[in-house]
């Protein structure tokens, strides 16, 4: 089995959406970036959480998982995002710019259409806080078929948290395990 993709998104994962009232989390700071295109007299305010990239860097050193940004800031999140959190570089999905007013034009998020003939058959584990009750559907029968493919979904008021990363880390520790499918006796057979 490949080493399992990461797929993270940001927007409601590592910068959360303001609760009605405006406030954000108290742990994350505040940044004014510009995205591309942007006008330089127009920067956009961002939140993020510091503990974040070390949080990341750490998890992402084990290597059980390869991370893909999955992102509307596409290649930005290489180049802002990443580096304010002060992550590793790694590839972003290219995603287009499709003309739609919600994330779920067909009842499951827009990305779905782009990230699945991109996966092929890879397992996957994908952050996104925007996942519909198609999208966990459609995660259980692709596992079905002996795809694994494991939904992680924030609240996007609240972002990424450990116990998230602590998922990721167990699903992916038996998706990549020398002795998934051998008996108990075996595989003790096999540490030795
Ligand atoms: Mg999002």
């Amino acid at each position: 089995m490949p080493v399992p993709h990461l797929l993270l998104d940001i927007d409601g994962v590592l910068i959360p959406f303001p609760t009605p009232d405006g406030s954000t989390p108290p742990t994350h700071l505040r940044h004014a970036v510009l995205p591309t295109g942007r006008n330089p007299d127009d920067p956009v305010p961002v939140w993020l959480n510091p503990a974040h990239g070390p949080m990341l860097t750490r998890f992402l050193a084990d290597a059980l998982v390869a991370p893909v940004w999955c992102t509307s800031w596409r290649k930005d999140a290489t180049t802002i995002i990443g580096p304010l959190l002060g992550l590793p570089g790694f590839p972003y999905l290219d995603l287009p710019r499709p003309q739609i007013t919600t994330s779920h034009p067909n009842g499951y998020l827009w990305k779905r259409d782009h990230v699945e003939p991109w996966l092929g058959e890879s397992p996957v584990a994908w952050i996104d806080d925007d996942f519909t009750p198609l999208d966990h559907t459609w995660a259980a029968e692709r596992t079905a078929r002996g795809h694994p493919t494991l939904l992680i979904q924030p609240d996007p008021h609240h972002g990424l948290q450990p116990d998230h990363l602590a998922e990721v880390r167990e699903w992916a520790s038996h998706q990549t395990s020398p002795t998934v499918g051998i008996s108990p006796r075996r595989a003790a057979a096999a540490e030795k």
